[in-house]
């Protein structure tokens, strides 16, 4: 004999993985760290005005072993570069990168011995971004983006290969 009531009880399904990659994706917690000018507009981005905290995003970490998103903002010197690998070194596994502005991304208007053309040298890049700076709103727009690359991915996928 069934149980009788006066009204349905809703039950919704899902998966462990669904709940796993939105959790990652809904509290993206970046390393502090900052190269240059686009820097500027990253604290901007965490501050009142723009708000960073809406999507996720705004507990910046000093240390990267709580961190899982790098924000490249700004040139990386050749002289910084060992630095930077090895923040990335340190943080724990799954984690992201962002490369904002044209600098990180490709030099920009830095096209000297001294500037790493392009952080995806150094570390897999995520997400790119363009501009010089890059204001706020494009942050966030590349944070959304990563976010959809979060959600789409597979929690068996292969692990990214490191360039050493
Ligand atoms: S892209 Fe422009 S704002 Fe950003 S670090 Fe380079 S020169 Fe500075």
């Amino acid at each position: 004999m069934g149980l009788e009531t006066d009204y349905e009880i809703p039950v919704l399904t899902t998966s462990a993985e669904f709940m796993i990659q939105w959790a990652r994706r809904s509290a993206i917690w970046p390393v502090a760290f900052g190269l240059a000018c686009c820097a500027i507009e990253m604290m901007a981005t965490g501050a009142g005005r723009y708000d960073m905290a809406r999507f996720g995003a705004e507990v910046f970490r000093g240390s990267p072993r709580q961190a899982d998103l790098m924000i490249i903002a700004g040139r990386l010197s050749r002289k910084m570069a060992p630095a930077m690998r090895r923040i990335y070194d340190q943080m724990p596994e799954p984690k992201w990168v962002i490369s904002m502005g044209a600098c990180a991304s490709c030099g920009g208007v830095f096209d000297n011995y001294a500037i790493v053309q392009g952080s995806d040298q150094v570390v897999p890049v995520d997400v790119f971004i363009p501009g010089c700076p890059p204001r706020p709103e494009a942050l966030i727009y590349g944070i959304v983006q990563l976010q959809k690359k979060i959600a789409a991915s597979k929690l068996d996928q292969t692990p990214r290969i490191r360039i050493a």
